[in-house]
């Protein structure tokens, strides 16, 4: 009788799940964790999620027989307890691929050994293999358009059905103590989000079903946060409900321009994490050292104004509540808030990071950083250093109508659509409503400017 454990991390699906397909060929009986090892109140908007979809794998694995046991602790204490109490010969996981992560898998991997426990990871988590993807000179690639190029090629996808009956493993009683739940945060700022989202496999392969419907419309629209033509996959990739494999095959074999643009959206995830592989520090220093002394602005009010939706500056006020509202904000707008926030208040990029981190679905380390970075100007494949979005440009260019204005700011719902992108130029009090931008937005962009000449002239 060979018993296995499954660890479940961020791949809370059973179809497309090459881990746990080897971990329920290769032993009699499974017994399924999560281990949630978490700080309380931290990432908020993501653990909800995660809560939920828990819920949704649990209730998918008692459909076929099996049962998840979420226990609490450190997995460097709890695997090798657990092997040891239910008498599993292996501990089958994913790949993360995020380098703490990936280092305590190494030390894990030791530690059970040494119990006689093998540690079998296996991918499922990305398309590309990081180490397998350089440039002619064998070096890494630091440009978006190179990586895809040598990328694409190499993704290759085999599907895998979701099994139909699962031998599940009874939890040894000696482990009861470390059951536990992911609590909803306090208080329930989260109750919003479920309008919009339902976590969970089913769902997500519904989302995309949908979503593959609209494809011709992807290029056209994609950049109108007023329409809702994205696929809004982000929070089930990260928490790998879906397979990126299935998304990006689903897509290929629709066909057409939506779908070459929608897979190189895909791509910029994978060149998340092959930054990430390559460039460990960037998660928390600047990818281009010439910003270690940038004259980061010390501005709290600000800041918080900018949290809060409250900086008088329409498309950036919408977006930051949309992003509390419903924990996700339009790509378009969180490349616009992030230039806001970086240049024209000139707070560093890691403040805003984190506020994303803790407030949205998707909060994923690899493309928040690069996300934030890129807008910043610090980072791999930087947009460059002039580049200072003008929010109501934007707003006016990709929201012409005021159609996601009106949604996030009712305050402002009355206004015209030549007045809304920016209504201090009427100079009519709005109630509720700042009477004016917290930066002006022609000395805040030269401010930007002044302060990212003296970096590039280095
Ligand atoms: C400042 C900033 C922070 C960001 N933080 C995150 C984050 O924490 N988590 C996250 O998943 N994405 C992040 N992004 C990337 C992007 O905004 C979201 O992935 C996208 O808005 C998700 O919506 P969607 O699923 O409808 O995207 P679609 O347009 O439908 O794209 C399909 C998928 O491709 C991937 N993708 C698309 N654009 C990007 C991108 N620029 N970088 C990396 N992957 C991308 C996502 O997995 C997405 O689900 C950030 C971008 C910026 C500018």
């Amino acid at each position: 009788m060979s018993r296995g454990i499954f660890w479940f991390r961020r791949d809370l699906r059973l179809a497309d799940n090459p881990a746990l397909s080897r971990a329920i060929q290769s032993h009699d009986d499974v017994l399924f964790v999560y281990i949630d090892e978490a700080e309380p109140g931290s990432h908020d908007a993501s653990r909800a999620w995660l809560g939920k979809s828990l819920a949704a794998l649990a209730a998918d694995l008692e459909r076929r027989g099996a049962t998840l046991h979420v226990l609490g602790g450190d997995p460097k204490a709890l695997l090798p307890r657990l092997a040891a109490a239910c008498g599993a010969d292996a501990v089958h996981v994913s790949s993360l691929y995020e380098p703490q992560r990936d280092a305590r898998d190494a030390e894990l991997a030791a530690l059970l050994s040494r119990a006689g426990v093998t540690m079998r990871r296996a991918g499922g988590r990305l398309l590309t293999d990081a180490d397998q993807v350089r440039s002619k000179s064998d070096a890494p690639y630091r440009v978006f358009t190179p990586f895809f190029k040598a990328a694409l090629p190499t993704w290759n996808y085999r599907p895998r059905a979701a099994p139909e009956r699962i031998a599940g493993a009874v939890l040894p009683a000696e482990l009861a103590g470390a059951v536990t739940r992911i609590a909803a945060p306090k208080p329930r700022w989260d109750l919003g989000f479920w309008r919009q989202w339902t976590p969970g496999e089913a769902s997500a392969r519904e989302r995309l079903r949908a979503f593959l419907d609209d494809l011709d419309a992807y290029p056209d629209e994609r950049d109108h946060p007023g329409i809702d033509a994205t696929s809004r996959l982000s929070p089930h990739l990260h928490f790998g409900e879906i397979s990126p494999g299935h998304v990006f095959d689903a897509a290929r074999a629709r066909g057409g321009a939506g779908a070459d643009k929608f897979i190189a959206e895909l791509g910029w995830r994978e060149f998340a994490y092959y930054v990430l592989r390559h460039w460990p520090d960037s998660l928390t220093g600047n990818f281009n050292p010439r910003f270690d002394t940038f004259p980061w602005q010390q501005d709290p009010v600000g800041l918080e104004a900018w949290k809060r939706g409250r900086t008088g500056v329409p498309l950036i006020d919408a977006g930051m509540r949309q992003l509390w509202h419903e924990g996700w904000m339009h790509n378009r707008v969180r490349m616009v808030v992030a230039s806001w926030l970086t240049k024209h208040m000139g707070i560093h990029w890691k403040e805003g990071a984190a506020w994303f981190m803790h407030t949205l679905v998707d909060a994923d380390i690899a493309s928040n950083t690069l996300g934030w970075q890129w807008v910043a100007g610090t980072g791999v494949d930087a947009a460059p250093y002039f580049r200072v979005f003008n929010p109501v440009t934007q707003s006016r260019r990709f929201d012409p109508s005021g159609t996601y204005l009106r949604r996030w700011l009712p305050e402002l719902a009355g206004l015209d659509d030549a007045s809304i992108h920016a209504p201090w130029e009427a100079r009519r009090a709005i109630p509720g409503y700042p009477d004016k931008p917290i930066v002006d937005l022609d000395s805040g962009r030269r401010g930007a400017l002044e302060r990212l000449e003296r970096i590039a002239r280095r």
